[in-house]
Parts: C-alpha cells; structure tokens; sequence
C-alpha cells in the first residue's frame, strides 16, 4: 500500500515559462488559480489536475510531500505553492541543491520520527520530469517506486484519473 508520494516540483507540479524557480524575479503575483507572472513577465502554470490529485490522495490518506532542486532562501518554491494555494497539502517540504536520494530518505525518515508512520521504501511513490533523478532515486532508495512525468506518466491530469490503480501498482 503506497502511503507517501514525494512529488518534484518544477515541470512535475507546475510549468515554468523561462528558467526554473530560482530564477524568477520577486514578487511573484497571482494571475488566477492555474498562474502566477514574475516581475519581469514570466510565466508559471500550474498543470491541469494537480489541485484535483493532491485533493484525492489527501482524501485516501497518503501523504504527501516535495523534493525540489531550489534554492533555499529566498524559497520561491514555497512562494510559488501558496500562490497556487496547495502549499497545505505538503508534508515537510525539501527545497535545496541536495540530491534527489538524500532528499527522499530525509522525507522518510522525517515521516517515520515526527508523524509516527511506520514507513518502508516499498510504500512510496517519487514523481520527477528528470530521468537523471528518476535514476538516482531508483538506485539509493531501493524499493521506492520512481515514476518519470512525460515517460511511465503520460500527465498529472490522466494519474488523477488513474489513482487507485496506480497506488496499487
Ligand atoms: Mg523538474
């Protein structure tokens, strides 16, 4: 039973127009649920279902969290999550220039200690739009099942409407 999806963030959650999360320029304002513009004009689009997914796996009771290739201060990555609105649905959150694998077993190991859950590798689900870090976590968190967004998931609109057959996988 799968009961953590760790989800990337940019191109996994969100598109951004140029560049990544680090490189948007502050403030960042909200255009309406599905974009946020920067300063300068660039565009962040949240990609269509991914309110809806992380509503359903709140309401099966998996937790969720994030693994994000950012930088850490300033944390546009959070920024970008409260615009959006969804930044309630992550469990301890990770923004930082860490491997993906290191990321993903700090994730663990946190919901193992602060939330009481008793946690195997088998019970978790990473989603990422980079092969190189689908591969790193296939390879140092063995047993985690690490799905690449564009490849072994079409879309995060068609995983919502797949969700219980792809927990079960
Ligand atoms: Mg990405």
């Amino acid at each position: 039973m799968i009961k953590l999806v760790i989800f990337d963030a940019d191109e996994t959650l969100w598109h951004v127009e140029e560049g990544y999360a680090s490189t948007l320029v502050l403030p960042l304002r909200k255009v309406n649920d599905g974009l946020v513009i920067d300063a300068v004009g660039v565009k962040v689009w949240l990609f269509h279902g991914v309110r809806e997914l992380l509503e359903g796996l709140r309401r099966r009771g998996v937790i969720v969290s994030l693994a994000s290739a950012n930088d850490e201060e300033p944390n546009k990555v959070k920024l970008l999550l409260e615009l959006f609105g969804i930044m309630r649905y992550f469990s301890f959150p990770q923004v930082n220039w860490q491997k993906k694998s290191q990321n993903v077993r700090k994730i663990v190991e946190l919901v193992r200690e602060k939330l009481g859950v008793n946690l195997d590798f088998e019970e978790v689900i990473f989603i990422d739009d980079s092969e190189f870090n689908v591969t790193d976590v296939k390879n140092r968190c063995p047993g985690v099942k690490a799905f690449r967004v564009g490849r072994d998931i079409p879309s995060i609109a068609l995983l919502y409407e797949n969700l219980d057959s792809f927990l079960q996988a």
